[in-house]
């Protein structure tokens, strides 16, 4: 019998979580080693609700790139050069991961996971969950149209779950979206994409989980996890031993330490991202539109225009480097010429939770019963929160010695990193 479950990290996943299993009636404590507000990649993101963009980050042809753009300091993609065995076999492994095959099983898994996704943030709307949501659609814009067609093979999937991506010329785009300059020549209309306040939205969710009677424990930051066998009895968090039925590793980018302490290191590895806020009102936009060669997201909000992008690996810290921000204002210049931002612009950075093959790992860690993870969302951590936290309260209903619950959750379970040589050798394999 689950009754209480504890979970470690106040990120989006989290709390999604903690918000899923307080409705099914669990007492639930959430622990997070950051102080209360402070920004995490929850926070500093672009906000975007896009089932549309369903598709893993390893993909054929997807590293050539990252290599050509060692040399930049501007570049969209970046991996540090880093002598760290963890990284280096991480790198290896989504090398191997950058193939057609694996990219189209990633592609499947992602839009079978996002069939709910719309409808679970209208649910959480209904239910009193108050942030910043707008419904006005998405553009993907570019320069040439070989750049587009490279993403219609991506958008395509995504139709069967109601999601489409409507080619159009440069002049249609700029009928909706003024804003948008000559260099952009062809697009992808997306009207069913949504975006929102990141902020508001962890702030709406932990508002709410605290109307359900959620216990939130911050400044505790989850040193040890004791277990009596295959049963986890308690986290050690700022010195206290927490107990409780049910455990839910959901620390984002630091989540692998921990399952390394649970005895199965899973390998979850930072995706360090950058942005700025602009508030100068030179360029007011009604749609999210993606910078489709720049990979640049940018996202009106109420008080204000949010620019966010790159994927850095090998930097585990949140240091600033002031080239890549200027690489994301730089290329607003291009796609958006009116943009002028009226100063120096506060910049932010967010670290996302990386897998090999590009897939959130959602599950009962092997070896533990009452152990589960929700992490590793890469890119879509935001997205795919409320169905991850769907996920999670379909596992504990079900209880531990279920093989499986629906077969949209298998491509997740942290099993896959498993071999049959035991955990050690499928993380060296992983
Ligand atoms: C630039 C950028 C743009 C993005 N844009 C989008 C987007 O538009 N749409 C989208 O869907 N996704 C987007 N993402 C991805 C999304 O932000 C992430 O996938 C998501 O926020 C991950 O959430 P999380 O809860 O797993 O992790 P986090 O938000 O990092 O939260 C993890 C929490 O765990 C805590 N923690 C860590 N270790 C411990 C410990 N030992 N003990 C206790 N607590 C611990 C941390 O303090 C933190 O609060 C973007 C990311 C970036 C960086």
């Amino acid at each position: 019998m689950t009754d209480s479950a504890v979970i470690v990290g106040a990120g989006v996943i989290g709390l999604a979580t903690a918000y899923r299993l307080a409705r099914d009636g669990l007492s639930v404590t959430v622990v997070d080693a950051a102080h209360a507000g402070a920004a995490r990649a929850s926070v500093n993101n672009a906000g975007w609700i896009v089932p549309i963009m369903s598709a893993p980050v390893p993909a054929p042809g997807m590293l050539g790139h990252a290599l050509r753009w060692m040399a930049r300091k501007d570049s969209p993609l970046y991996v540090r050069p880093s002598p760290r065995p963890d990284h280096v076999r991480f790198m290896l492994s989504m090398l191997r991961h950058c193939n057609p095959r694996d990219f189209e099983y990633g592609v499947e898994a992602l839009v079978s996971l996002n069939e709910r996704t719309l409808a679970s943030f209208d649910e959480y709307e209904k239910d009193g969950v108050r942030f910043e949501y707008h419904r006005t659609g998405q553009l993907l814009v570019f320069t040439t149209r070989q750049t587009m067609d490279g993403y219609r093979a991506t958008t395509a999937p995504v139709e069967r779950i109601g999601h489409t991506a409507v080619p159009l010329s440069g002049d249609e785009l700029r009928d909706l979206e003024p804003a948008l300059g000559k260099e952009v020549r062809v697009g992808l209309h997306c009207p069913q994409e949504r975006h929102v306040d990141p902020t508001s939205l962890v702030e709406g969710l932990e508002n709410r989980c605290r109307e359900l009677g959620v216990r939130f424990l911050y400044d505790t930051p989850v040193t040890d996890i004791r277990s009596k066998g295959h049963v986890v009895t308690s986290v050690l968090a700022g010195g206290e031993e927490i107990s409780g039925d049910l455990f839910v590793l959901a620390a984002g980018a630091h989540t692998g330490p921990l399952t390394r302490l649970a005895g199965f290191p899973l390998p979850i590895q930072p995706g360090k991202g950058y942005g700025f806020d602009d508030t100068s009102g030179s360029v007011t936009l009604r749609h999210s539109v993606y910078l489709g060669e720049a990979k640049v997201a940018v996202t009106p909000l109420s008080n204000r225009l949010r620019f966010a992008g790159t994927m850095e690996f090998g930097s585990s810290d949140t240091t600033l480097d002031p080239h890549r921000l200027r690489g994301i204002a730089h290329s607003a210049h291009t796609y958006l010429p009116g943009f002028s931002p009226a100063a120096q612009p506060q910049g932010w950075t967010g670290l996302r939770p990386m897998t090999p093959d590009g897939l959130p790992v959602i599950g009962p860690l092997p070896g533990k019963d009452n152990l589960l993870v929700a992490s590793g969302h890469s890119m879509l951590g935001l997205t795919l929160a409320p169905v991850t936290a769907d996920i999670v309260s379909a596992l504990v209903k079900a209880g531990p010695h279920t093989p499986t619950t629906a077969h949209t959750a298998r491509p997740f379970a942290p099993q896959r990193f498993a071999s049959r040589r035991g955990p050690a050798a499928a993380h060296r394999a992983s």
